[in-house]
């Protein structure tokens, strides 16, 4: 059987740094799973479809990558999918406490799943889907931050 991988996320919107993080998860691993979670208590600027529509617009040159959407707990879809490896993204100490302790809860839930983490590549440190929303919000240039479809959209829901 083939290595399988889940990046899990909200990707509200994808942004540069998700990409990238996928984009070399693709490298390592036989399939890729990107997997819009939707249980989040967040409120979301895009829907789970066009979320999941923009990322796919976004990975078509990444054959071994597919889309999708879960809805409860990230152990149940990896077990739908035959995943063995979660990975995320780490940016800063920042992320460090809350992706210790949900990758501490899924390996109660799940003993045999791992997770993995793959750096930031600096050049996206400091980029979140928070700051591209709050940038798009106020018609600042996001061309660097997006893939096009997503600078695409947001300039749609942010048409005055
Ligand atoms: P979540 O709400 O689950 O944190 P996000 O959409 O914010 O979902 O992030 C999904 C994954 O992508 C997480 O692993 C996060 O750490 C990672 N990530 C987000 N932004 C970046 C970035 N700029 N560089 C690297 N990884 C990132």
């Amino acid at each position: 059987m083939g290595k399988i991988a889940v990046c899990p996320g909200s990707f509200d919107p994808l942004t540069n740094g998700h990409y990238d993080i996928i984009k070399r998860a693709a490298t390592v691993f036989d399939e890729v799973y990107v997997c819009v979670l939707n249980n989040s208590s967040k409120h979301s600027l895009f829907t789970t479809e066009e979320r999941q529509q923009l990322i796919r617009e976004s990975v078509t040159n990444l054959p071994n990558v597919k889309i999708d959407t879960f809805q409860g707990l990230l152990v149940d879809y990896a077990r739908k999918v035959n995943a063995n490896v979660i990975v995320r993204g780490l940016r800063a100490v920042s992320d460090f406490e809350y992706e210790m302790q949900i990758t501490s809860m899924n390996r109660v839930l799940h003993e045999e799943l791992e997770t993995f983490f793959i750096m930031t590549n600096n050049q996206y440190s400091f980029l979140s889907s928070s700051i591209v929303k709050e940038v798009a919000k106020y018609n600042g240039n996001v061309s660097e931050l997006v893939p096009e479809p997503v600078r695409v959209a947001l300039d749609q829901k942010f048409a005055k």
